[in-house]
């Protein structure tokens, strides 16, 4: 074999990156029915096979084909690619766990290849249905959009429990290699601000935070209501319904948020040429102590591990480093003359060096010093 080819297929396998789309659908009621009606069969025929896989102990998809497929197609009506979907499905089940039988939800998602859909453009998705083919409107946002090109085939069909169809869709996204660097954006995530970058540049909590008050208060006054009618001996189900609605909500606006904070850092990055220092993933639960009882239910009401994975997975497809650094005592350490001190925090905001007087913003004192740390790493 061609050595360099080998080493170019390592190399891609190295740089590339696997995420999932969730893409939206809009069947109409007629399509609906249809792919319902898919999604139950399909998890029937699963739950017929998965005991006979679970009895002959066996893992392995052509063996099972061997026995099981013509079953599959006439008792389910299965076209040729679903039953062999179908046997994936039930292997791999069984492979995660052999010491239970497989068994799936009557609505459980069912997994889609190329053969059973194709794109009809940005907008509309053709699949594959027991009563044939059926093209569902779809609608993608614009970071959806930017990767759609990088579809590989494996999909997934999933009805959600609010009726809400979506279509899971992997993609495998071409990483850029990092370009060597010498310099680093200190980054520093906190209460106040979300992200502090060393240069001074905020991204507030403010609006955030008077959002996820609200949030917070519209779960809690719901909470109560449920609690209320639970003490009659009801079920407080559509107060339930409610609740998710509002978690989903609130869930959906912080990852939009971290979404946006790490597009700016990693383009800001990207232009002028240097890496991302971060702190390391266990000093940010560790620097709760720092806080506050209030704060740290700030801290803790926000996704600080969404936001960096964000910043590290963006950062990765725009060829920029991102190195961790030791995230003890940032907080405390004066930027200018390294001097540490509990007393040099006096407040949640202000840094103010016991020894040479320098004073800042906390959070950008601790972004100079996790940018200081990342030169002295690399060095
Ligand atoms: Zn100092």
């Amino acid at each position: 074999m061609n050595l360099r080819l080998t080493k170019a297929a390592e190399l891609s396998v190295f740089l590339n990156m696997k995420l999932t789309l969730q893409i939206q659908l809009f069947p109409d009621s007629g399509d609906a029915g249809k792919l319902r009606e898919t999604i139950k069969r399909f998890n029937e025929a699963a739950n017929w096979l998965a005991p006979k896989a679970f009895e002959r102990k066996l893992t392995n998809k052509i063996a099972l084909q061997k026995l099981y497929y013509y079953d599959l197609r006439d008792r389910f009506d299965l076209s040729a690619q679903m039953a062999c979907l179908c046997i994936s499905k039930v292997v791999e089940a069984y492979k995660r766990d052999k010491e239970v039988q497989p068994s799936f939800r009557q609505q459980a998602s069912i997994p889609y290849d190329q053969r059973l859909y194709s794109f009809k453009g940005i907008d509309r998705v053709s699949l594959l249905t027991l009563e044939g083919r059926v093209i569902i409107p779809m609608i993608m946002g614009k970071y959806q959009q930017e990767l759609f090109g990088y579809a590989k085939g494996q999909a997934d069909l999933v009805l959600r429990k609010d009726g809400k169809w979506f279509f899971l869709v992997s993609v495998d996204v071409p990483n850029r290699m990092p370009t060597p660097t010498t310099d680093f954006i200190g980054v520093d995530l906190g209460v106040v601000n979300l992200a502090t970058t060393d240069d001074g540049q905020t991204f507030s909590g403010d609006s955030v935070e008077s959002i996820r008050q609200k949030y917070h208060n519209l779960r809690k006054a719901l909470q109560k209501k449920a609690d209320a009618v639970k003490k009659v001996g009801k079920r407080p189900k559509s107060i339930k319904r409610k609740l998710r609605v509002v978690s989903r909500k609130e869930s959906n606006y912080r990852r939009n948020a971290n979404h946006i904070i790490s597009k700016c850092i990693v383009e800001k990055a990207k232009d002028t040429g240097k890496g991302i220092a971060l702190e390391k993933l266990k000093g940010i639960r560790k620097s709760q102590t720092r806080f506050r009882k209030p704060q740290r239910a700030k801290m803790s009401g926000w996704s600080f591990h969404q936001l960096r994975t964000f910043i590290e997975y963006k950062a990765k497809r725009a060829g920029v480093k991102v190195l961790p650094v030791k995230p003890a005592y940032t907080s405390r350490t004066c930027a200018e003359c390294g001097h540490c001190n509990k007393a040099n925090r006096p407040s949640q905001d202000i840094f103010y060096c016991k020894q040479c007087g320098h004073t800042d913003h906390a959070d950008r004192n601790a972004a100079r010093n996790i940018r200081a740390r990342a030169l002295c790493q690399q060095a």
